[in-house]
This record gives structure tokens, C-alpha cells and sequence, in this order.
């Protein structure tokens, strides 16, 4: 590492705090090399919408790499990779290090749930011969923005008897798709007048589902229209109204990654925030072979509202993966030693890898513009996160920051840094605060997102590409 610089007289350009542009700057290669890892992450995101998919996916993808659940072994060794779920909406992989988990870990954590319309447990009504489902926003979103546009049902329904039912409809290009209506222009004088926070209420986000009701004329029920789409759902995928309670149905965008610009500079899609750090985070772990420091990558769901949930970062169930990474790497379950696994954890290096937001010079008020990320300027270090008097923020240390930011140098890879935007205006987490709790060394890293939270949002191919190296560099060398 470049340590001997600090000898040398400096010249006035190597004073000043410069993230340029990496279109501008990166070379042909690293331009290629992009483009390429951009065509993998959005064939993956396409079929990864909700955490469920991303999990089962992150395990196929594992598997492929000879990665086993921990589960089946009873020690491990050097060089060994595992992985779990955590409740089929989570995911944990490690690749064992030469110097054993003892030493501590070196973790990527990212989250794989996004913001969307989940359903009621009760969902399914008729009104005016139109059926709908009733849906619960999950997460920070503006209710308008998910109007008029087509819409996806994914998820899985549990029955009694044991059997677990999917659906997945509206991605295939002959399928039906799902629609919010809104109030025409002409009629919404009244409407239009409303605060954007209440002209469309959370009741109102209706699906409609279907149109055409039992036609043999025989039916003895009142709701013929709602009586044919249950049928139908009888038919098709063996359920009634009454699983709907042990039903996990999200209603999210249905429209696939898509690249922006005439150059194609970018990629609209639905899900970036977390899936656009969580892949290259799964990415980065899968290419480990035998680092020196054993290499985690945790996949977490619940984050969009605060974490929880036994499948939530919060969870045991990830504590738990980590301490039997130790204990089986130490000889065994038995062998586990609590003070032996405290002192691992505060050894521990964790990147928190999530998406901050992308200055945009329409809401430039909002931004304080030494302190913000720019689209395609590299990835984002950020120290902290929170609200206001950095309330709720979990702050990294400088030591720490200055370990990273020394690796990213080294291996030339362009980061750029700041806050989520102007202290007043508002502010956020992320599940960094979660993980500190237990000692570890933990920092926000990850890519610029315009218009996040919103059905779709986007990202800069570029940022995604150096995130990748970035999070493979941590992982390789933080000590
Ligand atoms: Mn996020
Ligand atoms: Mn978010």
C-alpha cells in the first residue's frame, strides 16, 4: 500500500477533495466491464423482486459455487462455504477464513425487502361488479406514485394442510397485469387542491383483480363477481378467501430493468434500494475462494420498516449464523465459548450496504452540495446516518473509515462521500445501527439512487460496477 507518500511534498491538485465524474474519467476497459456487470445484475433483479425470490436465488447461486447449508456440516475449516436462510426471507453466507472466525468477520449487509403495496389479510371485495384487493403499504413511499401503472402480484399462500401455494403473475409479456385507478383531470379540481400526502389515502390503493362474474345463471350469492375470481383462484392455485390470512402477497411494479439514455448510461427498475448493494454484496462473497479474515454476506429483510421481525436484521437469526460459524470452526457446537464469540464480533469489519441518494439539481433545496452524492461519481461512504442532531445514527469511526478508504485507494477504485441531504430537510437509517450493537466496526456504503423509493428508480451502471470492487476489496483486505 501506498504508505510512502506521506514524505512527499504534495502538489496543490493532490490537496483538494476531488470525486469526478467516472464516466468521464474510468477507462475503455472499466466502460466494458461495466456494461457487462450491469446485463447480470439486471437478469437477477428481474427475477428477485421480493425478498422471498432474492433468497431463493442467493441460494442458487451459492449452491452452483459448491457453497452448502451450515446445517449439514459439523466443523468447518479454511476455505469451507455455507450459507443459511433466516425464515426462507433472509440469507447468511460465509466463506471461512485462513485465520478462523475467531479473528473476527469481515461482513456485507445488505437488505432485500423494497417499498410496495402488501395485502390486507383480508383482502378480496366487490364493488360496482369490479373485484379488488385491499392492499397495506410496506415501507416509506408516496401513495400517488403507485397509480396508473401496471402492477404485479408475487408471493405465496399457505394452506393448512402444509402445502405452500406461489403466485407470480403479470411478468411474463402475455400476462394479465394489476391496476390502481386515479380521478381524471377534468373532475379533479378538489382532488388537485389536496396536500400530495393525502389526495390518494392508503384505502384507497385498490387492485383491481377482475370484471366478469359467474355467468351460468345459477348462483344463489350475492357477489357473482367476487364469487368467479375466488373460483378461479380455487382452480388455479388451490386456495380460498379464508388463506389469505396465511397469505405473503406483494403487489410491486410490474415492468423489468430497463437501461436509460440513448448511451445507456442508466437503469430504471424496481427494487435498486437494497438489491443494487445486495447483489454485488452477494457477488463480492461468491468469488472468495480462501481469504485471510472468514467473509459473510447477510441479506436482511424488514429494513424499509425499522428492521424488525424475526427475519429482520435485529433478529437473533443472524447472531445465531455467525456463532455457529465460530463454534463449528472451533471444534464443534459444544465448543462455543460466549466471550470467545464477543471478542470476534468486536473485531468484526461490517460495510452496512445500502443506497443513499443522488443529488438532483431539480430539488437541488433539499441538498447541501459539498455534502451529497452525485449519479455516477462512484460509490458512497457514508460516516452517518439519522436525523437532525444525527439522532438514531450509528457512527463509524474515523480509524476505520481511513482503513477503507486507504483499501479503496489502493486498489483505485473512485468513492465520493457526504450526508443523505440538508440536516433540516429530513433524514434516515439503515440496518448500520442494528449491527453496531454488537461491537462491531460498522459503515454505510453504497451507490446514488434518483427518484429512490419511488416504483421505479434509478441508478448509474457505473456506481454499481466500482460498489462491486468496492465491497470485493473490503472483503479481501480489511485486517
Ligand atoms: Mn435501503
Ligand atoms: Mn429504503
Amino acid at each position: 500500500m501506498a504508505k510512502k507518500k506521506e514524505t512527499k511534498k504534495k502538489k496543490a491538485k493532490e490537496l483538494f477533495a476531488e470525486f469526478p465524474n467516472q464516466y468521464k474519467v474510468a477507462s475503455d476497459d472499466d466502460i466494458a466491464a461495466t456494461m457487462a456487470f450491469a446485463e447480470e445484475y439486471k437478469a437477477f433483479l428481474d427475477s428477485s423482486k421480493t425478498e422471498r425470490e432474492f433468497t431463493k436465488n442467493a441460494v442458487a447461486s451459492a449452491e452452483e459455487l459448491g457453497f452448502v447449508d451450515i446445517s449439514t456440516k459439523d466443523t468447518l475449516k479454511a476455505g469451507d462455504k455455507v450459507y443459511s436462510t433466516i425464515k426462507g426471507k433472509g440469507f447468511a453466507a460465509a466463506v471461512i477464513g485462513k485465520k478462523g472466525p475467531e479473528a473476527g468477520f469481515n461482513i456485507l449487509g445488505a437488505h432485500i425487502d423494497s417499498p410496495r403495496l402488501d395485502l390486507k389479510p383480508n383482502p378480496i371485495f366487490e364493488d360496482n361488479d369490479t373485484v379488488y384487493f385491499k392492499t397495506h403499504y410496506y415501507g416509506g413511499i408516496k401513495k400517488y406514485q403507485w397509480t396508473t401503472i401496471p402492477l404485479a402480484v408475487h408471493g405465496v399462500v399457505f394452506t393448512n394442510d402444509g402445502k405452500s401455494h406461489e403466485i407470480c403473475v403479470g411478468e411474463k409479456d402475455d400476462d394479465p397485469i394489476f391496476y390502481i385507478t386515479d380521478l381524471l383531470p377534468h373532475l379533479g379540481n378538489a382532488q388537485m387542491a389536496k396536500k400530495a400526502s393525502e389526495f390518494i389515502p392508503a384505502e384507497d390503493l385498490n387492485v383491481i383483480i377482475g370484471g366478469i362474474p359467474v355467468r351460468d345463471g345459477k348462483s344463489k350469492e350475492k357477489e357473482i363477481y367476487k364469487e368467479a375470481i375466488l373460483k378461479l383462484l380455487s382452480d388455479q392455485y388451490g386456495i380460498t378467501e379464508k388463506d389469505f390470512v396465511s397469505a405473503e402477497i406483494e403487489i410491486v411494479p410490474a415492468t423489468k430493468a430497463r437501461d436509460v439514455g440513448f448511451d445507456r448510461a442508466y437503469i430504471a427498475a424496481y427494487g435498486h434500494d437494497d438489491k443494487v448493494c445486495a447483489y454485488p454484496a452477494l457477488r463480492a462473497l461468491l468469488a472468495q475462494e480462501k481469504p485471510a479474515r472468514t467473509c459473510v454476506t447477510m441479506l436482511t429483510d424488514k429494513e424499509e420498516i425499522g428492521s424488525y421481525a424475526n427475519s429482520g436484521a435485529s433478529s437473533y437469526l443472524y447472531e445465531n449464523f455467525l456463532m455457529e460459524l465460530l463454534a463449528k470452526a472451533d471444534g464443534g457446537i459444544d465448543k462455543f465459548n460466549t466471550l470467545k464469540f464477543r471478542k470476534a464480533l468486536a473485531a468484526t469489519k461490517m460495510l452496512s450496504t445500502d443506497v443513499t441518494t443522488a443529488y438532483d439539481p431539480k430539488y437541488a433545496s433539499v441538498f447541501e452540495k459539498r455534502n451529497t452524492a452525485f449519479m455516477s461519481c462512484g460509490l458512497k461512504i457514508e460516516k452517518y446516518t439519522g436525523a437532525r442532531g444525527k439522532s438514531g445514527c450509528s457512527e463509524a469511526t474515523g480509524d476505520f473509515i481511513a482503513e477503507i478508504t486507504d483499501i479503496l485507494d489502493s486498489n483505485s477504485i473512485p468513492w465520493q462521500t457526504g450526508e443523505l441531504g440538508k440536516i433540516d430537510a429530513g433524514g434516515g437509517g439503515t440496518i448500520a445501527a442494528v449491527m453496531a450493537e454488537l461491537g462491531m466496526d460498522v459503515v454505510d456504503m453504497g451507490v446514488p439512487v434518483w427518484s429512490m423509493h419511488a416504483p421505479i428508480e434509478v441508478i448509474s451502471k457505473i456506481d454499481l460496477y466500482f460498489l462491486y470492487l468496492g465491497y470485493k476489496a473490503f472483503i479481501e483486505n480489511i485486517k
